[in-house]
């Protein structure tokens, strides 16, 4: 059984009112991805109030905060996310966003608001503290690859981190409790372009063209068999096409269709192999048909994987700050992904599903009516710090 830790949470029950402010007065500016100038100077200001080393447009708009212990000893990283959505915000909430067509519908309010909680319990026992806090800010989480940016920029050293932890708010996890995984969490996450290149005609005459619209929808229904017969059934995996562009009149033969996609997979071989099989499938089938393909692979966040040992150090502290019935290990990955990934492969660590579902009808994350039960944030705070201290006490 671990330490009992539970005056972390008294004490951040009693900075909740600070920590719901710095919430709202972020939740109400929402700044899209390297954008987030205004976000990034109110975190500064508070970090700075806190007394704290703070370093500012790290990756363009990146803020770090560092918390020296009275004491030499290890660094623990903690991470929150700067950026919003492109979502007009519809929930009515009296802070709602003040930016229109601008939202943080992803809960990165709250995960800023939680983690510069955590710095309020931390520094105030930096007498006590052996070791260094960094306070991790990133820009663009949400498909730019923020954290990786932050990662090139050489965040994660001087001071180097031992161990990177952050929560996400998590709707499909019931309030109250928070659920860990000593593994593969979240997917890997790729996109893919083909674009099918037959020949006009008249609809008169369709045996003069090449159709590029029939080659494609073969094309689409032949990509299915990637997952079905090409990988492992106990190895997940999941082709998308989200896009079908082509086609200019009901009666001309169209010559260029345009086809996006999406991959999410978890094993790195699955995540290697697949953009040949695509292009494979894809020039084969329209080949059938006298069309050709053109082809392209962009690689986006890797497969998310806790660090074993860091995962139980996160889930003992949130035992010790919240009671034996708070954590639980979740009993499977999710196929949505997160930057968080990147730290991961450079510094062991560990993410957790904060939970904020009540009931069925919680909205989703990325959705306009997105709210949670900023009481949660109290026991964000302090979890964190908890892990924190666990760290550099372990
Ligand atoms: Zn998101
Ligand atoms: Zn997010």
């Amino acid at each position: 059984m671990s330490k009992d830790r539970s005056e972390l949470l008294r004490r951040a029950e009693a900075l909740l009112g600070r920590i719901v402010e710095w919430r709202r007065a972020l939740h109400k500016w929402p700044e899209l991805g390297y954008q987030e100038e205004r976000t990034a100077a109110y975190v500064a200001q508070a970090l700075s109030s806190m007394g704290l080393e703070v370093t500012t447009g790290v990756a363009k708009t990146g803020v770090v905060g560092l918390l020296r212990g009275a004491a030499p000893g290890r660094t623990v990283a903690l991470r929150a996310e700067l950026d919003a959505l492109p979502i007009q915000e519809a929930t009515g909430l009296p802070f709602a966003s003040e930016r229109p067509g601008l939202m943080h519908a992803c809960g990165h309010d709250g995960h800023m608001a939680a983690v510069l909680g955590a710095c309020a319990l931390l520094s105030e026992r930096r007498e006590r503290l052996a070791g260094n806090v960094k306070f991790i800010f990133q820009p663009a989480e949400e498909m730019l690859g923020g954290g990786d940016a932050l990662c090139k920029a050489g965040v994660l050293r001087s001071p180097d981190v031992d161990g990177i932890f952050a929560l996400h708010l998590w709707p499909w996890v019931e309030k109250g409790t928070i659920g860990f995984s000593r593994g593969r969490m979240m997917a890997a996450f790729d996109e893919f372009r083909i674009e099918v290149l037959g020949r006009s005609s008249h609809g008169a005459s369709p045996h003069l063209g090449v159709d590029a619209i029939v080659a494609a929808a073969r094309g689409v229904d032949a990509l299915q068999s990637i997952v079905s017969r090409e990988v492992d059934p106990q190895d997940p995996a999941v082709v998308t096409i989200g896009t079908i562009k082509g086609g200019t009149a009901t009666n001309i033969l169209a010559d260029r269709v345009e086809l996006a996609g999406s991959v999410r997979t978890f094993d790195s071989a699955t995540r290697k192999a697949i953009p040949e099989r695509i292009e494979r499938i894809a020039a084969s089938v329209a080949g059938a048909h006298g069309a050709n393909i053109r082809f392209a692979w962009k690689d986006g966040y890797p497969a998310l994987v806790n660090q074993a040992d860091a995962a139980e150090r996160f889930y003992g502290a949130a035992e010790s700050v919240l009671g034996a019935k708070a954590p639980f290990w979740l009993d499977r990955p999710s196929m949505a992904s997160e930057d968080f990934a990147y730290y991961l492969q450079e510094v062991p660590g560990s993410f957790a599903f904060l939970g904020i579902g009540e009931g069925p009808n919680t909205p989703g994350l990325h959705t306009p009516d997105f709210a949670f039960d900023e009481q949660v944030l109290a026991s964000a705070a302090a979890v964190l710090a908890g892990v924190a201290l666990d760290t550099l006490e372990g």
